[in-house]
């Protein structure tokens, strides 16, 4: 007998029971020479029950490097075999476990410095937490981790129990769904930039996404959950939709079109896309030229920052297209904005505002109005971190 979606079995896998989804796919879509490395990860949901809606993100425990925990358990010279209590509920693991899978140690906190400062007998670290030192406290703490605090303040008098009480807990990172659960049953897709960086001499990688870069081999397994986003989801199949989505930010509207693609859906679908170099950095270049060509996509436009002396960026393309993107808007286009928070997505919001108040002969006031208006229609989300 068929199961329907109604008799589907509910899965026993989420966030506090998460779900080891095994690898099967793993690759650099940057080509030779660039200065990024983003993978598309490719995971078996299968035997979990778990499935998932276009604009539903990911969440991954992720663990910590090994050559930084060797580094702390050197320096702290605790035997890695030690067990410690990690939880309220009184659970015990090794040291050396607990620091690979229980504990941050990427991230140092005021408060983890000043109460390390009761651990050691060194003078510049309990000037440092004094009083008077707050400023420079805040600018110790700016891009340092834990191996740089028991590095720059031994010698330590402290057992490894009474020092994981300082710590805090690692948390699951999120990761925007890249693939439809329709086009691709019992898999989901990951788009992700590898977050590495100089700082205080040292180079600093992100756990959870230079652990998918160098340590997450196909065969082998990372525990996910889903995790449900109501605000940022596809409208009904005929209604338009306007995607700016450059550099990772491309991963819901590969899972929106390919939706789009399995249900033959009628309303057109437009594309913004950016990154540094076209020869190296166009992520999914063939597979959305694949969809102009079927027609899944109905327009795609991109802006490499670096092909050109002068930086072009998504809110670049889309004022040299004011007039048919207000059309769009007009006829009930969906607006969707997924990636950087922090320059990319306030440049688009402020540039669709420069468009609504061009095209449709508006006051600043006017246009803002309109842009709140569709935002409460739900035809203007946006998913940035
Ligand atoms: C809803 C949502 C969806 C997301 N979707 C995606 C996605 O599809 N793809 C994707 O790649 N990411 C996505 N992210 C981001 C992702 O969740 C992680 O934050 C990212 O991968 C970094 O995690 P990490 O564990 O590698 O780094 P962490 O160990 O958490 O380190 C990141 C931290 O390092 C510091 N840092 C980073 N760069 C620098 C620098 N240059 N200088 C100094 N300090 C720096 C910052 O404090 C930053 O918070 C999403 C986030 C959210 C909230």
């Amino acid at each position: 007998m068929q199961t329907t979606d109604s008799q589907k079995v509910p899965s026993v896998y989420s966030r506090t029971n998460p779900f080891p989804a095994r690898i099967i796919k793993n690759v650099n879509l940057n080509g030779a020479g660039s200065s990024k490395e983003t993978r598309h990860i490719e995971l078996s949901l299968e035997g979990s029950e778990l499935s998932y809606v276009p604009g539903d993100c990911l969440g991954i425990f992720p663990s910590n490097d090994p050559a930084l925990v060797e580094a702390i358990l050197a320096i702290m010279k605790w035997d890695p075999a030690t067990e410690v209590v990690v939880n309220k509920q009184g659970d015990t693991l090794s040291i050396q476990d607990a620091l690979l899978n229980h504990f941050e140690l990427t991230l140092l906190s005021k408060k983890i410095v000043q109460q390390a400062a009761e651990f050691t007998d060194n003078e510049e670290l309990k000037k440092l937490v004094s009083a008077e030192q707050a400023e420079q406290l805040k600018e110790y703490i700016d891009g340092r981790d834990l191996l740089d605090l028991v590095q720059d303040f031994g010698p330590w008098n402290v057992s490894a129990q009474d020092f994981v009480a300082l710590l805090r807990k690692l948390n699951a990172r999120l990761y925007s769904i890249a693939s439809s659960f329709a086009a691709n049953p019992g898999q989901v897709h990951l788009t992700i930039g590898a977050v590495r960086y100089m700082s205080h001499g040292r180079e600093r990688k992100g756990v959870c996404s230079v652990q998918c870069a160098e340590r997450a081999h196909e065969g082998e397994t990372l525990p996910v959950f889903i995790q449900v986003n109501n605000h940022f989801n596809l409208p009904e199949g005929d209604k338009d939709i306007i995607m700016v989505g450059p550099g990772t930010g491309i991963a819901p509207f590969r899972s929106f079109i390919q939706e789009r693609a399995v249900t033959k859906a009628a309303g057109r679908a437009w594309l913004f896309f950016g990154d540094q170099r076209s020869s190296t950095d166009f992520l999914y270049k063939e597979e959305l030229e694949g969809y102009m060509n079927d027609g899944a996509l109905t327009k795609l436009d991109t802006a490499f920052s670096r092909d050109s002396e002068q930086k072009v960026y998504v809110q670049h393309r889309m004022m040299e297209n004011s007039k048919e993107l207000f059309a769009w808007l007009s006829s009930g286009a969906y607006f969707y904005v997924c990636g950087d928070k922090k320059n990319m997505a306030k440049d688009v919001h402020n540039t669709l505002i420069d468009i609504i108040e061009k095209e449709g002969a508006m006051s600043r006031e006017e246009a803002e109005a309109y842009l709140n208006h569709m935002q409460e229609q739900h035809r203007y989300q946006r998913d940035v971190y």
